[in-house]
Formats: structure tokens, sequence, C-alpha cells
């Protein structure tokens, strides 16, 4: 069992589904050749796929092409369901640094038969996540920068202020699809600079107020 830790709390959560939103930032949209969506697009990890900081990147065999993509994680504290913007900011526990990494080869190959990519997305090891900061330590969660570096260089560079739907939208949002219940973590979306790892290489991702996570692949 996984579990959420909230920082100097002692205060943690099994974790439930892991939601995550795709094409959330314009650059990275530019960067995949993708269409802006109408509607947010939403797909879910398992939780068995949380590995802690410090732990390794297990790439499958069946794929050549795994991509890092930072991304902001939102720890829900507070069940609801259609929660509206205003309220949206009481549903969250705390904020972490996350990574959505994408076998993007498979992804691509399902994405053009039509179906479902979600074994792209979810494989073991797939969701490296940090210890959660108090979310009352985080000033404005819609404008704090994000930065990840691999061995060292600087892939990933920008801020949530380019988020095209903000935190209080994203949670009024997927709480339309799935009630949203304590120890439920979401995703928030990846800024431009994805790329491909390859084994032996380190990745630190960081994010203003809230933290950093170090995981290397096998
Ligand atoms: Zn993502």
């Amino acid at each position: 069992m996984y579990r959420a830790k909230i920082k100097e709390s002692g205060q943690s959560y099994n974790i439930g589904k892991i939601i995550c939103l795709g094409r959330n930032y314009l650059d990275h949209i530019r960067e995949l050749g993708n269409q802006v969506p109408d509607r947010a697009v939403i797909f879910c990890k398992p939780a068995s796929s949380v590995i802690a900081d410090g732990g390794t990147i297990e790439i499958p065999d069946y794929s050549e092409d795994c991509h890092h993509e930072l991304e902001l994680a939102l720890l829900i504290g507070k069940s609801g369901k259609n929660i509206a913007a205003e309220k949206a900011l009481q549903h969250i526990a705390g904020y972490g640094v996350a990574l959505d990494l994408t076998l993007r080869d498979l992804q691509a190959e399902l994405k053009e038969k039509g179906l479902p990519w979600e074994i792209a997305k979810g494989f073991d090891t797939a969701c490296p996540l940090s210890d959660f900061v108090p979310a009352d330590q985080v000033k404005n969660p819609n404008d704090i920068r994000l930065t990840l570096k691999v061995n060292g260089e600087l892939r990933q560079e920008g801020t949530t202020a380019q988020m095209m739907r903000n935190i209080e939208q994203i949670i009024a949002e997927t709480s339309i699809f799935y009630r949203l219940q304590p120890g439920d973590i979401i995703l928030t979306g990846t800024p431009a600079g994805v790329s491909r790892i390859s084994s032996g290489d380190e990745l630190f991702g960081e994010i203003e107020q809230v933290g950093s996570l170090r995981v290397r692949v096998a």
C-alpha cells in the first residue's frame, strides 16, 4: 500500500486514484503537435505506479521511448463531487512534485488506433511522487515555478501561471466525472521540454515553495 505523506505533520493518506490532466500547457501541446482541447483531457494512473523520492524508474522492455513530464501534484484531503471552483482549494491537503512518465511510442501507437492509452501511462514506477507540503504553506499555487534537470542539465522549465486550466478549474472539472476522496492525487499537466530518458539518468524536479524529487533510471 502506497501512502502520501504530509511533511512535518506526521499525517498520511492511502493513495486512492491518481487523476491526470493532459494538454494543460499550450507550449507542451504545440511541441507534440496536439489539438487544444475544449474539454479537459483526463486519464488515471493506478496507485501501484507510484514510487517515492529517491526511487528507481524501471522502463518496461516493450518501450524504447519513455518521456519525463514534470507536474505539480495536488493531494485531496476532503471528499467532494461537482465542487464549485470558489471552494476548490478547501479540498486540497497538500502540494507535491510528481513525474508523469509516459511510454511515448506505445502511446502514439494506441492513439493512432483510437484506443485508450492508459497502459502507456500506468506501468509500475510510472509515477514518482514526493512528500507533500501542507496546502497553507503555498501562497499562490497558480503561479509557482517548475524545473526539471536530467543529469544536471535543464530540460523543463515553466510556471503554473501558464496552465490553461488553473487549480480551481481542474478540481471543479475533474469532480464532475469522479468523486474526489481523501488520498486521491491530481497531476496538473506538464510544461514544454519533455524528452526521452534512458538507463542511468538522474532526474531532479523542483517546484517553488513545494519541494523536490530525485529519481534515477535503472
Ligand atoms: Zn502529464
